[in-house]
């Protein structure tokens, strides 16, 4: 889509009156004046940088929500939009001239911009925050948010230039995604145009001389498919419309710093074809691809399966005249109107009966803010609750479908992809931040798209520790790294005669060991400090690995740390393969027998039913286990999740609790809790 051209020349009353008829919107034309001539005379001593007077701002606004096709209820709302806030009509004025609901929209379009006293980031934010909040009352707001937002833009030139890049900045970072959320497509493309202008001028203007050069040839090209289909069309008697298309600048410019080239992105071309009825969409498909071949891999159906945000269409690519590849979109007018306008197609009127159906309710991101209000009590609590969010220095990131995710500041694509599924976090083998590939370590901002690239061989490495900023995160990839290094172990065991000990021990941690040395453990406290005897000398510290967690029994091997002693793992524990050139520094270690006893965290997996704790916790004692620490929680419906601290005396002592627990009825899986793997 190519942008609109500036105007700035001031349009009146009629112009607004005008968009209205010719859009068929079922609208009071009087009580439309009336809210013109209320906001003009509360905007009378005010001027736009322009040096307009300043009631051209709101007329704009309500011309472009005209166009639209708004209601009458938005369009007096944006003719009023700036009044509460910036001059002496408050807003209960607006209730007593225009009703209940123009002030609703009113008062939310005020708030969302009544929010200036944070630093730059907490202020994005806040901002994000209060129009996600003002989506849930009524979408409607945002719609006018963003039509201010637009005309805000098309005039930006008049600002001092440091505030152009910061308003620009916030449009790509904010109100462009928000609008593709919402499905608005033209109001995105335009934003995004107006915003990348501002911000990287030369590539805009680079970008705007390739267009030129190619236009010529981009255009008898798109004329040549268009009588080639119109033909067969007419001959099957299916009445269509067919556009050329080019993709906006800003668009072109990702595509660039995703390093494709110029000539990539023109080489490919592009079509719409709009006719009236959905059978006529699979008619024309069906011709398209008897015309010229197609690329079996590049169709895709959304007319069946429409995106999140109410996206539908068939989208399919072929090999165009003169081997082009060349990319169709099929969709009714229906279906245009929403591609073009989202959420804002569903006010339109048609045939001037009220056609508006509650259908945004599907979108995505309002059935999760609907979810996420309906967790707390109150508009105030969640308010509150946003706030002190704030201050916790969270972000807000989305998913390619829309689904709003809170992470932590910092957070990078692999905490995003752990959050989602475990799964996603194990396979995660790359990311798209607002479509453009990243590396792993990204710090992710609020309001980017986090699209997770996943590879059924991927799987995490020990350097994406350094980097997560979730603890679950964290958890989850250390026990991947330890569990598949146990795997691999039981399945050299397995092979058992063919791998010699030597090997095994290389594959594994890949250290040889010092025969001589032999540390035993005497005793153990609990602050994991234990005497030892080394050589005969006694009372160096050793320490049991936090990693692994090691427990009398285990097959374990020591570490000497600089200066703290002796650390214990687990023979097979990842974080040995570190370690692998300091072999030196490792020795043999035998467990004691000991009367000391370990803390050992038992998850105990069950259906639920009546007295479940109570058989397992006497089922515990049984063992003569101390419990230190119990607790129950339903994970899901009927799913019990029974979770234990318990003293245990080393390996045997804690396979016969877990033996006798898996036996207990109903009872599915009994585990040490940090030794789970999903696997499906
Ligand atoms: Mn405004």
């Amino acid at each position: 889509m190519l942008p609109l051209e500036l105007k700035i020349k001031s349009r009146d009353i009629d112009t607004l009156i005008g968009a209205i008829q010719s859009n068929s919107i079922n609208a009071n034309i009087e009580t439309i004046k009336r809210a013109y001539e209320t906001a003009n005379e509360a905007h009378k001593n005010q001027q736009r940088l322009s040096g307009e007077p300043f009631i051209v701002h709101p007329m704009e606004v309500a011309i472009i929500l005209a166009n639209l096709k708004m209601d009458e209820t938005t369009i007096i709302a944006a003719l009023l939009h700036d009044t509460v806030e910036d001059t002496p009509i408050d807003i209960n004025k607006v209730k007593e001239l225009f009703g209940d609901e123009v002030a609703l929209l009113v008062d939310g379009v005020t708030k969302i911009s009544s929010l200036k006293k944070h630093t730059k980031q907490k202020e994005q934010a806040e901002t994000l925050r209060k129009m996600l909040l003002a989506t849930i009352q009524d979408p409607r707001v945002i719609i006018i948010k963003l039509a201010d937002k637009l005309h805000n833009m098309r005039t930006i030139m008049f600002q001092p230039e440091n505030k152009q890049k910061y308003i620009a900045q916030e449009v790509l970072d904010i109100y462009a995604p928000l609008a593709g959320r919402l499905g608005m497509s033209q109001i995105r493309s335009e934003l995004e145009d107006l915003a990348f202008k501002v911000l990287y001028p030369d590539d805009y203007q680079a970008i705007l001389e390739h267009i030129k050069a190619r236009r010529t040839e981009l255009e008898s090209y798109i004329d040549t498919v268009r009588n080639t289909l119109l033909q067969r069309l007419k001959e099957l008697n299916i009445e269509a419309q067919i556009q050329g298309r080019i993709k906006h600048h800003y668009s072109i410019f990702k595509k660039l710093q995703q390093g494709r080239t110029f000539d990539d992105i023109f080489d490919l071309r592009a079509v719409r074809v709009i006719t009236n009825e959905v059978k006529d969409c699979y008619g024309i498909l069906g011709i398209v691809h008897t015309i010229w071949t197609p690329i079996p891999s590049r169709f895709k159906d959304y007319i069946a399966v429409p995106k999140s945000n109410m996206y539908q269409s068939l989208h399919t690519t072929v090999i165009g005249p003169d081997g082009h590849p060349l990319e169709i979109q099929i969709r009714t007018w229906d279906m245009h109107a929403t591609a073009e306008m989202g959420i804002a197609a569903h006010w339109m009127y048609k045939e001037g009966i009220k056609s508006f159906t509650p259908k945004y309710k599907s979108i995505t991101i309002l059935n999760n803010l609907h979810e996420w209000e309906n967790e707390v009590r109150d508009t105030r609590e969640f308010i509150k609750e946003l706030k002190m969010d704030l201050y916790e220095d969270e972000i807000f990131v989305f998913t390619p479908k829309g689904k709003i995710i809170k992470l932590a500041k910092g957070s990078t694509p692999v905490d995003f992809a752990y959050l989602i599924h475990t799964e996603i976090g194990n396979h995660c083998a790359g990311a798209k931040v607002n479509n453009q590939l990243v590396p792993l370590k990204t710090e992710l901002k609020s309001g980017d798209i986090i699209e997770i690239l996943t590879n059924k061989k991927g799987h995490p490495s020990p350097s994406w520790l350094k980097f997560v900023k979730s603890s679950n995160a964290r958890y989850k990839i250390r026990n991947w790294l330890r569990k598949n290094a146990e795997i691999e172990e039981e399945h050299l065991e397995k092979e058992g005669k063919q791998v010699s000990d030597k090997n095994k021990k290389e594959k594994i941690a890949n250290v040889s060991i010092p025969e001589k040395e032999l540390v035993k453990i005497k005793s153990y406290n609990n602050k994991r400090k234990v005497g030892i005897t080394i050589n005969g000398t006694s009372n160096v510290m050793i320490k049991l690995s936090q990693c692994c967690q090691p427990i009398p029994g285990d097959n374990v091997i020591g570490f000497i740390t600089r200066g703290r002693g002796i650390t214990v793992h687990k023979r097979n524990c990842p974080s040995l393969l570190r370690l692998q050139n300091e072999s030196e520094r490792f020795v043999d270690i035998k467990w004691e027998q000991s009367e000391s006893t370990y803390p050992v965290k038992l998850a105990v997996e069950a259906l639920d039913r009546p007295n479940l704790l109570k058989d397992v916790a006497d089922e515990i004692s049984l063992t003569k286990t101390n419990i230190i620490k119990a607790e129950a929680s339903l994970v899901a419906k009927d799913q019990a999740m029974l979770k234990f601290v318990l003293e245990v005396k080393g390996i045997n002592h804690l396979n016969d609790i877990i033996k006798r627990l898996k036996q207990i009825r109903n009872v599915t899986h009994v585990y040490k809790l940090n030794e789970k793997v999903v696997l499906k």
